[in-house]
């Protein structure tokens, strides 16, 4: 089955983390926290619409200069969501700027705080030198932050001595058109294949008309059950700086249940146990065992301490063998999926 999500860590599992999840085949991607991000080209980035950040500790919020300078010419809104505060910290780091030559420009931040109970939208437009208006009233934070066409965006607060967001994206429904039933039918693919994905995934009418090819047009429900197989859709869970307690173990467990891809920190070794709850992070077996709470399909661990240069492999090895339940070898990860693409 082909994937619509396409994650990659811009930085791979030592570096800042920032992982881009693209959108195949719609032009479109989202990233998940906004580490420094200036080796990666700006037509990689420019796809992006929306970022969630888990919190703004350096390594995972100075690439927002970056990301600003290559928007800030485009007619375009970029949404960022993270916790109570990150209005405050882009209100900063704008203020760091001079704005006088923005008039003309049609760019703008949306920024989006999540509460304990509710979440709060502001608009920060170029051309009002990103002075902040607020974007309508508060309104109640219910787990769901982001809801598209295609896919869901939620999020959960963990306890990282601050808040620490943990995100999943979960595709609505996949899609896959049926190239036998195209060459049968002798039609071509083409734009309507889109159209046609998404009528169903808004749920339009069955009777909703379908132009397959110029000037013939069929009912939505006969062409969907023709040309298309539909299955449930990819999930991605992130989760970075949190420490290993019950309430923080029970929020990741929820939230990563069944992901197909689990993003995960695990910045220390076991044997630096009280190191990793001195500093609110996980160790790789902590990060293993979440991992099969879970049940998810594959573990991928990141953010390693720059300690352990050397012995990256023993943190993925304590990682996938705690996640398997048995010893793991390093020469084994590839095959389990382990190595990143
Ligand atoms: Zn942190
Ligand atoms: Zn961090």
């Amino acid at each position: 089955m082909k994937t619509t999500f396409r994650a990659r860590l811009l930085n791979g599992q030592t570096g800042d983390p920032a992982l881009l999840v693209g959108l195949r085949w719609q032009g479109r991607a989202l990233l998940v926290d906004l580490g420094r991000i200036d080796r990666t080209p700006a037509g990689i980035l420019l796809p992006i619409e929306a970022v969630f950040v888990s919190h703004t500790h350096m390594d995972h919020f100075m690439g927002f200069d970056q990301l600003l300078r290559i928007f800030l010419a485009r007619e375009s809104t970029l949404r960022l969501y993270g916790p109570e505060g990150i209005a405050d910290c882009v209100a900063g780091k704008l203020a760091g700027y001079t704005w006088n030559l923005t008039d003309e420009y049609g760019f703008a931040l949306e920024v989006t705080e999540i509460g304990a109970r509710e979440m709060m939208t502001w608009r920060f437009p170029a051309a009002r030198r990103f002075a902040r208006e607020p974007l309508g009233p508060a309104r109640p934070f219910t787990g769901v932050v982001l809801a598209d066409p295609v896919f869901t965006v939620e999020a959960a607060p963990l306890d990282h001595k601050i808040v620490s967001m943990a995100w999943a994206i979960t595709e609505r429904m996949h899609l896959n058109v049926r190239p036998d039933a195209l060459v049968a039918a002798g039609l071509h693919p083409g734009p309507w294949l889109n159209a046609l994905k998404q009528a169903v995934r808004v749920g339009a009418p069955d009777d909703t008309p379908i132009e397959v090819a110029r000037g013939d047009r069929r009912p939505l429900r006969a062409v969907r059950e023709q040309f298309l197989t539909v299955t449930s859709g990819q999930k991605i869970a992130y989760v970075v700086d949190t420490l290993f307690s019950p309430s923080n173990a029970a929020a990741v467990v929820r939230l990563a249940a069944g992901a197909d891809v689990f993003f995960c920190e695990a910045p220390f070794l076991e044997e630096d146990l009280e190191q990793a709850a001195r500093r609110y992070h996980l160790t790789a077996r902590q990060a293993g065992a979440l991992a099969r709470a879970a049940g998810v399909q594959r573990l991928q661990v990141f953010h390693f301490s720059p300690r352990y240069e050397g012995r990256y492999g023993d943190i993925q090895a304590e990682a996938q063998a705690e996640f398997a339940g048995h010893e793991v070898r390093y020469g084994e990860l590839d095959r389990r999926g382990a190595a990143l693409p």
